[in-house]
């Protein structure tokens, strides 16, 4: 998109996200801003959460918002203030999704007609827009894809849905919505009381030959204080363990360390009693499960 048409976009969805005045100043430059790190001509940082800004928008920015998401997220759940700044940028992204990549032919002529349009009064009803949670990660290839490819309105009325759904997703608040509280104390409850297994998991992937690579792959699990959580991320890495399990066994082919680096599948496959209704699965990087 053209820096008009960011610039149009990002004015609707900066005062439809509630940000003061001074905030939507911020949010507006940042919404032109990875242009200008494309260029080469900006003057500060060419990343935002570590993810490069850099051309082509196109390439791989599913993937590039979807870390930014994760790790904007990540600040929110710690309590800290994300600047408008980068929320910006990541609006950008998302609003270049909407129109063609820059290798197509009907790229500039594309863009050009776009620029005409504004957003119209009619678009826009925030509250009617819903705020997803952690789904939205797995959504956004749906989301992110080019619906309108020949009419240029339609075109900046989906920059404007888009980074209003995923945006209003991401700053919602950070605890866990009450009606999931329930689901939660259920399984928090069952996991507790899963001494035994618990313990079984740790002995039989950590007393082994693979402990460093699992302690890798469990990172967000050893580093996780929440029960839950940390089975939670647990089980997500249960498939890499227990591969990693086979591969090295089958490797030492006989060798006396390759049965030892069995026992991570067995710890893995105990994490199947370990039971984490889907909702709070798909969330654990989304909410804090406890205030
Ligand atoms: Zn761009």
């Amino acid at each position: 998109m053209k820096w008009k048409s960011h610039r149009e976009v990002t004015i609707a969805l900066a005062e439809d996200l509630g940000l003061d005045i001074s905030q939507r100043e911020r949010m507006v430059e940042g919404s032109v801003y990875p242009d200008k790190v494309g260029m080469g001509k900006a003057k500060g940082k060419s990343s935002i959460f570590g993810v490069p800004l850099t051309y082509p928008h196109h390439k791989e920015t599913n993937e590039r918002i979807r870390q930014i998401l994760l790790r904007m997220r990540s600040s929110i759940l710690d309590g800290q203030k994300i600047d408008p700044f980068d929320i910006g940028c990541l609006a950008h992204l998302i609003q270049d999704r909407a129109v063609f990549p820059y290798s197509h032919s009907n790229f500039e002529q594309f863009e050009l007609e776009i620029a005409k349009y504004r957003v119209k009064n009619e678009w826009r009803n925030p509250t009617a827009v819903p705020t997803v949670d952690g789904r939205i990660l797995n959504a956004l290839p749906n989301i992110l894809t080019i619906d309108n490819p020949n009419d240029p309105e339609a075109a900046l009325k989906e920059g404007y849905d888009e980074s209003l759904l995923i945006l209003k997703s991401l700053l919602q608040p950070p605890n866990l919505p009450s009606d999931l509280q329930p689901i939660y104390e259920r399984t928090k409850k069952s996991i507790s009381s899963k001494i035994i297994l618990r313990y079984a998991y740790w002995f039989l992937t950590y007393l082994n030959p693979l402990a460093p690579v699992n302690a890798y792959l469990d990172r967000k699990a050893i580093a996780n204080q929440n029960i839950v959580k940390r089975y939670g991320f647990a089980k997500e890495g249960a498939i890499w363990k227990g591969t990693l399990s086979i591969l090295a066994c089958l490797i030492a082919w006989g060798a006396w360390w390759g049965f030892w680096c069995l026992l991570p599948l067995i710890g893995q496959i105990l994490t199947a009693w370990i039971k984490i209704p889907i909702e709070l699965m798909r969330n654990l990087e989304w909410f804090n499960f406890e205030k």
